[in-house]
């Protein structure tokens, strides 16, 4: 299979990508890692006339602490935030979700600005960052904004990004001592990509009971869905497997997840409580040594 024929430029800076997005229009398309827009240019799923790589531009990758924050650049591929020493140690959570994420091709290419600016319902980084409480920074000629995870996804491959503008960073609040992080993905067995997930923020009181709760699930609707019903079932507990259980069986309470051809809506709910209940022990296990 053969994309349309397009043009492609190399921008050297975001401003220079948001003149070349400015002048180009419709027809314009940021190229980041390629590993979901060339499969879709490649199947006329999206035909952009030019293409404005990312790739080129200096200062968008790589992992750091800024004030109370991790801060992740768009261009950092899969690979290098499952490897990086700093998301291990502050939010192994994400370590997980990346480490799932493809094969090894995909995750050496592949980048988290590109993820989540695809917001495809079957990706992984979504349901952990929102898990996370990340908020995404986005640059246009305007200036930059900030948009909250959970008001960041708003449909199937949708997002509260404008056409003009450009994804350059996510941040993270680095987690509190005594919490934990963890991601758990049940993979469609023939694509890889999710058909359920769940991930999980925990903060344990040193009673043993939960501080905080942040749950988000993943395969259950056109977005990250945050599991309210497990959080506030958490909320002031002891963290015992009975109580974890508990709360995880309200993972899916009012979901409505699309039946596919390998998996039915109660399937996927069932599924969730499993999940969900995995990545909730892997935190508070977590989180009990931190
Ligand atoms: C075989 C295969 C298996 C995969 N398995 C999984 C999986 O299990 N889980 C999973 O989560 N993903 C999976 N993926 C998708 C993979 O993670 C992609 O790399 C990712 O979704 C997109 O990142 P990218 O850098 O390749 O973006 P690209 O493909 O370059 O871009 C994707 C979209 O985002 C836009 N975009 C990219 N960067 C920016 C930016 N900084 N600002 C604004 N817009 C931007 C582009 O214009 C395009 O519309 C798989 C892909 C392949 C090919």
């Amino acid at each position: 299979m053969f994309p349309a024929s397009f043009g492609y430029v190399a921008a050297r800076s975001v401003d220079e990508a948001l003149e070349l997005l400015a002048k180009h229009g419709e027809d314009g398309k940021i190229l980041a890692g390629g590993h979901s827009l060339i499969p879709a240019m490649k199947l006329r799923l999206s035909s952009p006339r030019t293409l404005i790589d990312l790739g080129t531009v200096p200062g968008l990758q790589g992992v750091k602490i800024d004030g109370g924050n991790l801060v992740i650049g768009a261009l950092t591929v899969h690979a290098d935030i499952a490897s990086s020493d700093l998301v291990r140690k502050h939010v192994p959570g994400l370590a997980d979700a990346a480490s799932v994420i493809g094969d090894m091709q995909v995750r050496n290419r592949g980048t988290i600005g590109g993820s989540v600016a695809h917001a495809d319902p079957g990706a992984d980084f979504p349901v952990i960052l929102t898990a996370l409480n990340a908020s995404c920074v986005v640059q246009s000629a305007a200036g930059n904004r900030t948009i909250a995870v959970d008001d960041f996804f708003t449909d199937f491959f949708s997002t509260a990004m404008n056409p003009n503008e450009i994804l350059t960073e996510i941040r993270l609040p680095l987690p509190a001592p005594s919490t934990g992080t963890a991601y758990a993905k049940f993979p469609h067995p023939a694509s890889g990509y999710v058909v359920v997930s769940a991930g999980a923020l925990i903060v344990r009181q040193a009673s043993g009971s939960c501080a905080t709760a942040r749950i988000a699930m993943g395969g259950l609707g056109s977005t990250p869905i945050r599991a309210t019903g497990t959080e506030q079932e958490l909320q002031g507990k002891a963290l015992t497997s009975q109580n974890i259980a508990a709360a995880a069986a309200k993972a899916a309470e009012g979901t409505d997840p699309v039946e596919d051809s390998y998996a039915g809506a109660e399937y996927k709910q069932h599924v969730a409580t499993v999940y969900a209940r995995k990545a909730i022990e892997a935190a508070v296990q977590r989180a009990a040594t931190n």
